[in-house]
């Protein structure tokens, strides 16, 4: 019997007439003689709404209460939906995390999947039963509840389908594929019938919500191969795998991503380990470091500037002033009015000029450029947080309406 493992976002189950859509398309999917499996995610802003309500009691909860309370959102969509699955008389059955084997780590709040015992949902499908598991959650080696990180569900859909070897994996959302850019946003955005692994996973880590990155990574590692499409469109969307048909553009896409800060150390010692000293400290933190800068010493002083999720900047901040006496540095500065801005694409390799192409179209908008990275498929700027929305209109333009 071939299997369907498909994960429905929460727009997609915003409310009752949603919810009874997702079950057409799953019973429709039943009807059609295969097994199916469901990730899902919480309703609406369910997430949003539980964290507010954390946040009206104590801002600094523990990550393992979160967890315990992020993880209901998802309690509540899986039973509705199996309740609208039973109304239309199929076999159904909604299982949490724990229940259908999702085994993580301990990071609470950015948990890792490391298994999935697979055993519970084998014999839900033996029984032909639709079953619907809770996306963006497990439990770790305490039997402690866990959440996979913002976005997380479409890492649990694509575990799910590795750990069953399901036939496709289809990735259902509120857009019908994936864009050029955020077509919400960027006017002119462009839909891709295929995109790869390595660009997928660029420009979901670069800040294209559209797909958790941990999942194209995953989806990778276990050659997946995805379907990004509209649950309130029936219609092909874009397929991520290995290898894409090469199209005419070698620009897949733009992204830019606001949740980020740039933190600088200014006046540490210009001698050999003060790099070291401060990253390998920052690393111990579990602090995602990504573009750095350090200037040309001065008068035997210099200053390094990086950039850190901006949830992760209070404790970038903490720990750096903390070593100011050991690295020599005057101060400590953090600001979170930045974004970053990047383009994406594998074909970049072979076209030179695609820097060039880049700051020319940020210059012609008048937007200043503060720091700049690159490697062989993307190439991304540091800016105010400000001109976002312009610099990827502009930025789009350029490269996808030429
Ligand atoms: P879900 O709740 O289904 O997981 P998300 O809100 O997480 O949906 O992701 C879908 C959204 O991602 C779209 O509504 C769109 O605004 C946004 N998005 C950002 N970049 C892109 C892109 N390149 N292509 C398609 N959608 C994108
Ligand atoms: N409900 C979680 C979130 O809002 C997980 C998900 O939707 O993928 O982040
Ligand atoms: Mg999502």
């Amino acid at each position: 019997m071939s299997l369907i493992v498909c994960k429905f976002g929460g727009s997609s189950v915003a409310t009752p007439e949603r919810v009874m859509n997702v079950a057409g398309i799953v019973t429709d999917m039943y009807k059609s003689g295969k097994d199916v499996v469901v990730a899902l995610s919480a309703q609406g802003k369910t997430t949003d709404n539980l964290i507010t309500k954390a946040h009206e009691i104590n801002p600094a909860a523990s990550k393992r209460e979160m967890d315990v309370l992020l993880s209901a959102g998802e309690q509540i969509s899986v039973s509705l939906l199996a309740m609208a699955i039973e109304k239309l008389g199929y076999p159904v059955v909604s299982l949490l995390g724990w229940q259908a084997g999702f085994r993580t780590d301990s990071n609470y709040s950015r948990a890792r999947i490391k298994r999935i015992d697979t055993d519970r949902l084998q014999a839900e499908l033996a029984k032909r039963s639709i079953v619907i598991v809770a996306g963006f959650q497990g439990i770790n080696k305490y039997d402690d509840v866990t959440t996979l990180g913002r976005g997380g569900s479409d890492t649990s859909a694509v575990a799910l389908a590795a750990a069953l070897r399901a036939d496709s994996c289809k990735i259902f959302t509120d857009v019908d594929g994936v864009y050029t850019a955020d077509p919400r946003t960027v006017k002119g955005a462009v839909k891709l019938s295929e995109i790869t692994y390595d660009e997928m996973l660029e420009l979901a880590t670069l800040g294209a919500k559209v797909l958790h990155n941990r999942s194209v990574e995953m989806a990778k590692k276990y050659n997946v191969e995805i379907e990004v499409l509209s649950s309130l469109e029936r219609k092909p969307g874009t397929i991520v795998k290995e290898v894409a048909k090469v199209e005419k553009m070698f620009i897949k896409g733009v992204a830019g991503d606001e949740k980020i800060a740039r933190i600088s150390i200014i006046g540490v010692k210009d001698t050999p380990g003060i790099a070291f000293k401060i990253f390998s400290k920052i690393a111990a933190k579990k602090i995602n470091v990504d573009i750095i800068l350090q200037s040309v010493g001065r008068d035997g002083t210099k200053d390094i500037t990086f950039t850190v999720p901006q949830e992760q900047s209070g404790d970038a901040v903490v720990t750096l002033e903390e070593m100011l006496g050991s690295i020599g540095g005057q101060r400590v500065m953090c600001d979170t009015n930045v974004s970053k801005v990047s383009v994406v694409g594998a074909g970049m390799e072979t076209h030179p000029g695609v820097a060039a192409k880049m700051f020319e179209a940020l210059y012609g908008a008048d937007i200043n450029i503060q720091m700049i990275s690159t490697s062989e498929i993307k190439i991304s700027v540091l800016i105010d947080s400000e001109d976002t929305a312009r610099a990827l209109q502009v930025v789009h333009d350029a490269f996808i309406l030429e």
